[in-house]
């Protein structure tokens, strides 16, 4: 069988269903791609398209792309005008019908070097309805045209139903540590532990490359996860109300950082209700099962039940626009009271 996308870390089985489809023709000419920022949507996005180009495509012994042929390796390096990719426009927060409109403009033009032609969105969930309205009408073209779109989003939810009813939605699942680890050790290493790089991206790609060769984006990450670990800290040794509620007022008051942190402090916590029911599992958040165990000694199994739910519910909320300024201390009360709360 043909190796599918080995140039893609993570979605094994999403690679493999692509390329079957690819190989047989059976491929739509709309898809959506969906995952969280860092994911490499974009780099699949390109792989997609010098796979549907590829020129080894029948040789059962090259991987789909091949990634050396003539259509792959210009492909690949965003060198095609067949492929185009769009995105906002520069400082801009969506993307407006007059984009969309340029796009259409262009699409009387037929391909060059290829025999199709293929449109990637970026940040597709950011288009306005009246450039998703625009897109509809490109997407409705005559099956045999030979255009491909393939929209990048975040949250696939975001688009009208109409753009995602012509769009099946292709949801790409987070690279497992392991896949990460090994993807990193092809890169130059820096001195930095591949596993170390993995583990602390919670499997972002993007991060795990940005911690494994000491790039400046790392920071943020790095100081986000020593807030979790100081967290999982409090919940242990926690003795008093105000010490919850002087610890959470620490906690980003920006909605998107708030819940990256939630969200990091939610997957800390599962590794503690692991540790709690066994010895071994695959830490999400922590470094081993050694150091996760270590941190489940403090916290009882209820509580810890008890602030996962906390955190989703607190998550919940603050994606339907609660304000921070309200939301933290509330928290902090709950999970105080979580805790035991018969502390001083
Ligand atoms: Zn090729």
């Amino acid at each position: 069988m043909k190796e599918a996308f080995p140039s893609v870390c993570g979605s094994a089985r999403l690679r493999r269903a692509i390329a079957d489809d690819i190989l047989n023709n059976t491929f739509a000419h709309a898809y959506l791609l969906e995952g969280p920022k860092g994911s490499g949507k974009a780099a699949f996005a390109l792989a997609i398209a010098a796979a549907l180009a590829c020129e080894k495509k029948g040789d059962p012994a090259a991987p789909l792309p091949c990634g050396e042929c003539r259509s792959c390796r210009r492909i690949l390096a965003a060198l095609c005008p067949d492929v185009q990719t769009i995105g906002p426009d520069e400082g801009k927060a969506t993307i407006g019908v007059d984009r969309i409109r340029r796009l259409k403009q262009s699409l009387i033009l037929t391909p060059g070097e290829l025999d199709f032609k293929c449109y990637i969105i970026e940040g597709a969930d950011r288009m306005t309805p009246q450039a998703q309205n625009s897109l509809l009408k490109m997407l409705e073209e005559p099956p045999g045209s030979r255009t491909v779109y393939l929209l990048l989003a975040e949250n696939a939810q975001k688009l009208l139903p109409t753009v995602r009813s012509r769009a099946p939605v292709l949801r790409l699942s987070p690279p497992t540590r392991g896949e990460l680890a090994r993807r990193l050790e092809t890169l130059p290493s820096l001195g930095v532990e591949p596993d170390y790089a993995a583990a602390v991206s919670g499997g972002n790609l993007a991060l795990a490359e940005a911690v494994y060769l000491k790039k400046k984006e790392a920071e943020d990450a790095l100081s986000d996860r020593a807030l979790v670990t100081q967290t999982v800290e409090l919940f242990g040794d926690g003795r008093s109300k105000g010490e919850f509620l002087l610890f959470f007022n620490r906690f980003p008051q920006k909605k998107e950082d708030l819940l990256v942190l939630l969200r990091l402090i939610y997957r800390a916590m599962r590794d503690i209700i692991a540790a709690k029911r066994t010895e071994r599992f695959e830490p999400d958040f922590f470094l081993s099962c050694e150091e996760a165990s270590e941190r489940a000694s403090r916290i009882t199994a209820k509580g810890a039940v008890a602030l996962s739910a906390l955190l989703t519910d607190a998550a919940g909320e603050l994606e339907k626009n609660a304000p921070p300024k309200t939301l933290l201390p509330a928290l902090a009360l709950r999970a105080y009271r979580a805790l035991g709360g018969n502390r001083p």
